[in-house]
């Protein structure tokens, strides 16, 4: 059997070996969750919601416990991981509430030859296909409203958070104390090689939150069996700041948009763009502030910790190697801290191009990438040049300058003053190849159903 190594990225040493599921484990592990599907779906929402509310309770019991997992094997400051714990709870609270309004049948029309009904029925075996930076919450928004829907689940945490999905998957197997029925949700550890095993098996849906790399590639597996997949990818998302912003809060706001979780974030801020009259004022801000970011270093409460890998660390100096090489100035940091850990400093540059990867491809890291415009045209424009097209920010006291501007930027998500917009209450997905279609709030519950139309003849 082969193993999988997790590794402590403050210290860089092995916290434990687990064992992989097997490839040849994994079509054993989809009959079983075929055969579990009749007494779960069939079971009705208002069962399923008693058995599922009594995770909210282990969570809040396991908070400390989960958060010091998280923290060691992602490298989240404690009282970050602490939040993360907390909006799972939060999250599988939305979930118990809305299903059953997102699933409720609808009358379409009734007349007196006809009535049309819509219901959203489970669809199947659902794979969860999860990434490690918020690895306890990105996984528990795909399981959680898949099972209130019906279905039953198979669990792929990324192979650098197994930990956590090995105690995530713990709690859920708890539930069946409380009737949750046997092999409705089952684990799969491992990698990629895995995750490629998992999509080419007899499923239903991939519900898959990842890289661009990984979300092509189950696309292309999915199309043998064509079963559904939701793919939730990566950004390179920017922010336009105009002259007449804030220039304190949108700062502020900046730093931390672009560095929190260590700037490994699908929704972080990855391109500045500044209109020149504010340009060399606002820079100095950015700079004092982000040179302020406290590191962990032992802190419970700073604000952001290592990267998760030494993989990590290599883009991360990667792209910032490639950007000095064709002509960009490094403003502070610009390099990982000494010593033991994936620690890289948060770095400001400015005098940028588009030919650097730093401006086109996804860094994942604490990167803050500063350049000027003149016209609100060539902001929309600059924005709108890349692949992607998870979330954008606008920064300005003009509310309805920046709507305006807003329904231009082809992402989403739009926020205006702030950053990131993930909310769980609201519908969250990537527009160009951030992404195919949504999760979370009705719409995120109904990508998980068969919507089924039922027509009565009279
Ligand atoms: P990744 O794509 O390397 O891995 C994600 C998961 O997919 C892991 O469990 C991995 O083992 C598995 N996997 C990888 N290749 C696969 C394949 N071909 N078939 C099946 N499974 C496969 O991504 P990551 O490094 O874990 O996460 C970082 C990426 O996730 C970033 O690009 C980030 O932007 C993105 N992300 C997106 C969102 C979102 O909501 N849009 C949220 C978080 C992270």
């Amino acid at each position: 059997m082969s193993k999988i190594v997790s590794i402590n990225p403050f210290t860089e040493e092995i916290i434990k070996a687990v064992e992989e599921t097997s490839s040849e484990q994994i079509p054993t592990i989809v009959k079983k969750a075929r055969e579990a599907l009749p007494a779960w779906s069939e079971l009705g929402l208002e069962k399923r919601i008693e058995i599922i509310e009594k995770l909210v309770p282990l969570l809040e019991q396991n908070k400390e416990k989960l958060a010091k997992i998280i923290h060691d094997e992602m490298g989240k400051p404690i009282q970050k991981a602490v939040g993360e714990v907390e909006a799972a709870s939060s999250a599988t609270n939305f979930f118990l509430k809305t299903v059953p309004i997102a699933l409720k049948e609808k009358v379409l029309d009734e007349n007196e030859k006809e009535k049309n009904v819509l219901c959203y029925e489970p669809i199947g075996i659902v794979a969860a296909i999860t990434p490690w930076n918020y690895p306890l919450e990105l996984p528990l928004v795909s399981i959680v409203p898949a099972l209130l829907a019906g279905n039953t689940v198979l669990f792929k945490a990324s192979e650098h958070s197994s930990l956590v999905g090995i105690e995530f998957f713990n709690l859920l197997k708890q539930l069946e104390e409380e009737g949750l029925p046997k092999n409705v949700i089952q684990l799969v550890v491992g990698g990629k090689e895995t995750g490629k095993e998992i999509v080419k098996q007899d499923i239903d849906l991939v519900s898959f939150t990842g890289s661009l790399r990984a979300g092509k590639q189950i696309m292309k597996d999915s199309a043998e069996k064509l079963h559904k997949i939701i793919l939730e990818l990566g950004g390179k998302d920017p922010a336009i700041v105009l002259k007449d912003a804030d220039l304190e809060e949108t700062a502020k706001g900046i730093v931390r948009g672009a560095t929190i979780n260590t700037g490994q974030v699908c929704c972080s801020i990855e391109r500045i763009y500044i209109q020149k009259e504010i340009f060399e004022q606002l820079t100095k801000k950015i700079v004092e502030k982000a040179k302020a970011v406290s590191i962990d270093k032992g802190n419970d409460n700073a604000d952001i910790g290592p990267l998760i890998r030494e993989f990590q660390l290599k883009t991360v100096e990667d792209h910032i190697e490639d950007a000095k090489k064709k002509g960009a100035h490094i403003l502070t940091g610009g390099k990982r801290l000494e010593g033991k850990g994936y620690f890289f400093l948060p770095t400001v540059l400015t005098n940028l191009t588009n030919d650097m990867k730093v401006m086109k491809e996804e860094t994942f890291g604490p990167i803050i990438p500063l350049v000027s415009f003149e016209t609100i045209e060539e902001a929309i424009e600059k924005a709108n040049n890349t692949k992607y097209g998870l979330t954008a920010s606008i920064w300005t006291k003009d509310k309805e300058k920046a709507k305006q501007i807003a329904k231009k930027l082809v992402v989403g998500t739009v926020v205006i003053n702030s950053s990131g917009g993930y909310k769980i209450g609201c519908p969250w997905g990537g527009a160009k190849q951030s992404g195919i279609g949504r999760i979370n709030y009705t719409e995120g519950i109904r990508e998980l159903t068969n919507i089924k139309h039922l027509s009565i003849k009279k």
